[in-house]
């Protein structure tokens, strides 16, 4: 059905004065306000309509009440909805609705109706327009406000739009959100290079210290895929979860890299193999060396040593059209790597080094499965978590800007909603559009703007 709207504008222009900037500078000030006036009467107007299609039934057929009129029946214990599509029209309501928008606040008077089979009074402007009884804001507004806040510009989102929502709003709109029954499609590892996991501390509700988990795969193109994040929730149970997404392949060849958290010593073992982040074992060894008792200076040399075995170079190319002696290279120092490494453990017993001994025999199983994946099948796995750090600090520079206290579920969905933002950009605009229902039901174009005659001369 077509309709027309026709705005009038009344400007005053300062002849030989005015420049460029102002006026731009005025008509900028002038969208929002102008869009909600044209939202409000493209409203309006569908209330009439389909108030004057329910109420007369003896000049519209049924068929042109096709989606209207849907209600609870009156006094139905179990709320299911009336059959009855004939109104008598009261009115309007006393108080129009106000919904947040992202044009501003819109109060839009709503019209009453009457059902004439079951006596309720409803408004049908509100379930035709598939608004809930409570809502009070409009989805593309929660889209920008949850985008505002990933970027955390959120102030400005709010600042000079009347927009009037709390932080707490904000926090409500973040728990409130479905990505958590969402993006939980199966992933297979077949399709995956490693898989990662890290935790790092975050500060929540009443300054509780608390640690967001995430675990992320690396495609085999090099993408991040997102497996899950979490928060104050235990190894174990993230594991279950995560293993519930992925699809069983054929064959475990892929790395699990972490950085020597205890709990994560099995961490997915059989489905993946557990590897030592090889940046933080030099750092790890370190440690242990301190609790035997070594001073810097004396542990310097063995984490220096450990740093030059573990830095072993994969050769850049295609696996398969790399020259044997390139792949026989890389074999030989992974072997000569892993006597040296077990050299080195023997060196310290003998030195009483007890926790460098066990530390280092305890890592040299887990250090080399990215070298032994490669010369077994030629796929490159990332060899420490730096990627998964980076991403972590993406996530900690907002939470930490955004400063009020984030519950747990506020933390584990804000931390979702950047990963697959910044990492699956697809995935998330799709989201977006399935929730928002776009399906070109409503179209809109401007059809002319003029200067009125008589106006100028
Ligand atoms: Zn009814």
């Amino acid at each position: 059905m077509e309709q027309k709207i026709h705005i009038t504008l009344r400007f005053n222009l300062a002849i030989g004065k005015v420049n460029l900037n102002e006026i731009v500078y005025r008509l900028k000030e002038l969208q929002n306000p102008l869009m909600l006036e044209i939202l409000k009467t493209i409203l309006m107007g569908y209330d009439d309509i389909i108030s004057e299609r329910l109420s007369r039934t003896d000049i519209y057929p049924s068929k042109a009440r096709k989606g209207l009129g849907r209600h609870i029946r009156k006094g139905d214990p179990e709320e299911r909805f009336c059959r009855g599509r004939k109104i008598s029209k009261r009115g309007y309501r006393s108080k129009p609705r106000r919904f947040s928008t992202v044009f501003g606040r819109l109060d839009l008077p709503l019209r009453r109706a009457q059902c004439l089979n079951c006596g309720a009074f409803y408004s049908p402007l509100l379930s035709a327009l598939h608004v809930g009884r409570y809502a009070r804001k409009e989805m593309n507004f929660e889209h920008e406000v949850i985008e505002a806040v990933i970027d955390t510009n959120y102030r400005r989102l709010i600042d000079g739009r009347s927009i009037d929502i709390s932080l707490g709003g904000i926090d409500n709109i973040v728990v409130g959100s479905d990505i958590d029954e969402t993006f939980q499609e199966p992933v297979s590892t077949e399709d995956l290079s490693a898989i990662l996991a890290d935790g790092t501390p975050v500060k929540e509700h009443q300054g509780r210290k608390g640690e967001l988990r995430n675990v992320i795969g690396i495609s085999k193109a090099g993408r991040v895929e997102p497996l899950g994040c979490f928060t104050n929730t235990p190894w174990p149970e993230i594991e279950r979860i995560v293993k519930e997404r992925i699809k069983e392949a054929q064959s475990y060849n892929i790395p699990f890299v972490y950085d020597g958290e205890p709990g994560l010593d099995d961490f997915l073992s059989d489905v993946a193999e557990s590897q030592r982040c090889t940046w933080h074992g030099p750092r790890g060894l370190y440690h242990s060396l301190w609790q035997d008792g070594l001073k810097k200076k004396d542990s310097q040399p063995e984490t220096d040593k450990i740093k030059e075995l573990i830095g072993i170079e994969l050769p850049e190319g295609e696996f398969e059209i790399l020259k044997e002696e390139d792949k026989q290279q890389v074999k030989t120092k992974y072997e000569t790597s892993k006597s040296e490494i077990k050299e080195l453990i023997k060196t310290f017993r003998e030195k009483g080094y007890k926790h460098g001994a066990a530390y280092l025999e305890n890592l040299s199983n887990r250090l080399f499965t990215n070298i032994e994946l490669w010369l077994k099948t030629g796929v490159i796995a990332p060899k420490t978590t730096s990627l998964l750090e980076r991403v972590f600090r993406e996530i900690g520079r907002r939470l930490k800007k955004i400063a009020w206290g984030w519950s747990d579920t506020a933390v584990t969905n804000i931390s979702k909603m950047i990963m697959i933002r910044q990492y699956s950009r697809d995935k998330w605009e799709r989201y977006w559009k399935e929730k928002l229902g776009i399906k070109g039901y409503f179209n809109i174009e401007i059809s002319s703007v003029k200067l009125s005659p008589g106006t100028h001369f």
